[in-house]
């Protein structure tokens, strides 16, 4: 059913999605978003670009509705109608102004292995230029449990979800057949995405655009709990420490994968996972190009995470995404809980070192935002 009818029947206009929203107070939104939709009224441009896509709003719609549903298709409408802005190109691998180009421009780009492989390690734009120790630490693993892999990294290969989800569909409809055919050309039967992002590109859009694809898609944390199961990792090290356990929205929420890696953490000796189920989890601040558009409210919803985790009563966080690690690595520079991705986590538990360079990363990620944007940060209210 088209989403605007479903609304005007279903919607009781409970709010039941506002009070979980971490940006939007106004319930008059819905009907907003519904009347711009219908072409009936125009629509300021902060009420679509304050959503940070963590649909939390669906997930406490009795009627399985939410905001979210009406913010894909009226940020659609906007970028047909007004064009696309340099904060949407800045993820378009095409673009002059994007972000993970003139990351490479300024810092040496980590090399992995290529050429044919069993299982392709496919680390995202995120992990291949921002969190390059997340990469590194997931290949690290791949060694250690002496998987056939090879990696598919670089922003020719971008997924082009994130663009998708700024209403630009052309990298994805130019990448992805391109990308299915590189990950087939290495002989894969299973590509591993470190990014939530691109799970939901190769898992769900790439299959309705393209056809059925022909090897096995798993989310890293789906891969790790395999190997560890397979017997092939052995965490070996004690880590004492009570973990948190951040689900990223689009994992969670979005493709429904949020056991495997609490498994992983749960097979960790000396570990004590603190929130056993993701029924309490909540956004980082950085999805929906708020990271982009409203930097000071961004990083403000990510300290969130850290007082929750102080209720746990936990001294880790451990998340498994580029774009909460890099949220929650700026948001947390003051904290004393520390922040970890699952792969450099399980490294650790395995006896193998990891590398961090988060000084260094946050300066480099804040530069190219503020080359490849113009006015970044003008719309901050914080
Ligand atoms: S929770 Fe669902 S039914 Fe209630 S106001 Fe929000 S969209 Fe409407
Ligand atoms: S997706 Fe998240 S930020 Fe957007 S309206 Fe829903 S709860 Fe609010």
């Amino acid at each position: 059913m088209d989403i605007v009818k479903e609304h005007r029947e279903k919607c009781t206009y409970c709010g039941q999605c506002l009070e979980v929203c971490p940006r939007y107070e106004d319930l008059k939104l819905i009907e907003n978003l519904c009347k711009y939709l219908e072409g009936n009224s125009d629509i300021d441009s902060g009420s679509l670009l304050r959503c940070l896509t963590c649909g939390l709003c669906t997930c406490a719609c009795p009627e399985g509705l939410g905001i979210k549903p009406l913010i894909s298709p009226a940020r659609q409408k906007w970028v047909n109608e007004n064009g696309l802005t340099d904060r949407q190109t800045m993820v378009d691998p095409d673009a002059e102004n994007n972000i993970f180009a003139k990351i490479a421009e300024m810092d040496e780009i980590p090399v992995y292995k290529e050429g044919p492989g069993s299982v392709v390690y496919f680390p995202g734009c995120a992990g291949a230029y921002i969190n390059t120790s997340m990469a590194k630490a997931a290949v690290a693993l791949l060694e250690k449990a002496g998987v056939d892999y090879t990696v598919l990294s670089g922003i020719e290969y971008c997924c082009g979800a994130v663009s998708a989800g700024a209403g630009d569909q052309d990298p994805i409809r130019r990448n992805g057949q391109r990308n299915i055919e590189e990950i087939r050309r290495r002989g894969a039967k299973i590509l591993i995405t470190a990014c939530p992002g691109c799970f939901k590109a190769f898992k769900d859009i790439y299959p309705r655009m393209f056809g059925k694809l022909d090897f096995q898609i798993m989310q890293v944390s789906q891969y790790l709990e395999l190997l560890l199961m397979e017997g092939k990792l052995s965490p070996e090290a004690v880590l004492n420490h009570r973990v948190f356990y951040h689900d990223p929205c689009h994992l969670t929420r979005g493709m429904g994968v949020y056991r495997e890696a609490r498994n992983v953490l749960e097979k960790i000796q000396g570990t004590e996972l603190a929130n056993k189920t993701p029924e309490t989890s909540a956004c980082c601040g950085f999805g929906g190009g708020v990271r982009v558009n409203y930097p000071s409210e961004s990083l403000a919803v990510a300290s969130d995470r850290f007082r929750a985790a102080e209720k746990w009563g936990c001294d880790i966080i451990i998340t498994n995404c580029g774009g909460c690690m890099q949220n929650l690595i700026e948001a947390g520079k003051n904290e004393k809980i520390r922040v970890l991705d699952l792969t450099e986590y399980l490294s650790l538990a395995c006896g193998v070192k990891i590398e961090r360079e988060d000084e260094k990363m946050l300066e480099l990620v804040n530069r190219a935002y503020r080359l490849c944007i113009s006015g970044y940060g003008e719309f901050d209210t914080s």
